[in-house]
């Protein structure tokens, strides 16, 4: 039988969502730090430990079948790759920034200035398709203090909470583009039985993870009103409590349908509300 490869960050900020979802779709393995590979004992898979920014070309050119990698660094690296799933973790974008005291203050003021970044073919792509001619300056890292040191009148880099540009001076004022981790495979891939029966545990791990397993109690003559604030999965189940004209509702809900509904809840004659995590949704 053949063992499929799928390549993960090694280290930083995807490693540890990755192996967690890898983890809760129930593959067995090893997280050895020191390791390159690392076997699958209960599915014919290995684990690549790589540097995200070698993933797309090890997936693009077959040495991997599968990759967990962010889109910024696929749209970088302009592979041909097909998307085979979005994964709702490392989101950031990739914004464009500048100073707090700059004078820039829209993109055509870009114009005749230059821009530090580590993404020198997504913002020239950018540039061209809002007309602007800077200067691309394109270094390796800690892209957020050139301008600081002169090296730039701008920088373009990933941004998540803006905490580090906020604390080197910064002020974002355009989006490049925004991004999370996907999960790709060579073209053609999404046909190849195991890797559906890959996706498929990933999309029951996702769908379970935005919802929630809620059970409450309510009276007989509030039920109507209470189910109405409730579209489940499929229909809620109801469940007759010892105490009389009460009864049990069982039911699973996107987690932020019920946050917004919980105070209509209670008001509907909901009471002993319980919200529990779901581990896999099977459809
Ligand atoms: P490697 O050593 O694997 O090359 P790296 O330093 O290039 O790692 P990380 O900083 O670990 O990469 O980021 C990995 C990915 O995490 C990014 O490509 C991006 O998709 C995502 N990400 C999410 N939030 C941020 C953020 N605030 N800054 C940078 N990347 C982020
Ligand atoms: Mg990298």
């Amino acid at each position: 039988m053949k063992t499929l490869k799928i390549a993960i960050q090694k280290s930083g900020r995807l490693n540890e969502k990755s192996v967690e979802l890898l983890k809760n779709c129930g593959l067995s393995f090893e997280n050895y730090k020191s390791s390159l590979i690392s076997p699958v004992s209960n599915f014919p898979l290995e684990i690549l430990f790589l540097r995200d920014d070698d993933i797309p070309e090890y997936v693009q050119d077959g040495i991997a079948d599968l990759g967990i990698v962010g889109e910024n660094v696929i749209e970088e690296t302009e592979v041909s790759v097909a998307y085979l799933q979005r994964l709702g973790f490392g989101k950031c974008s990739l914004k464009i920034a500048v100073t707090n005291n700059s004078d820039i203050t829209d993109l055509s003021g870009l114009n005749g200035k230059s821009i530090a970044t580590t993404y020198p073919a997504i913002l020239s792509k950018f540039l061209k398709k809002e007309n602007i001619q800077a200067e691309i300056r394109t270094i390796s890292g800690s892209v957020e203090i050139s301008p600081g040191l002169g090296l730039s009148d701008a920088i373009c880099d990933l941004v998540s909470t803006g905490g580090t540009l906020k604390s080197n001076g910064l002020k974002p004022f355009a989006d490049v583009m925004s991004s999370e981790a996907v999960l790709i495979g060579s073209k053609g891939s999404e046909n190849d039985e195991l890797i559906q029966e890959l996706i498929q545990r990933i999309q029951s791990v996702l769908r379970a993870k935005e919802t929630k397993y809620v059970v409450l109690n309510v009276e007989k003559a509030n039920l109507q009103g209470v189910l109405d604030l409730l579209p489940g999965v499929k229909s809620p189940s109801v469940l007759p409590l010892a105490e009389e004209g009460w009864v049990a509702v069982h039911t699973v809900i996107p987690e932020r349908d019920f946050w917004s509904r919980i105070s209509q809840l209670k008001q509907a004659g909901a009471q002993g509300i319980v919200v529990m995590p779901i581990e896999k949704i099977i459809l």
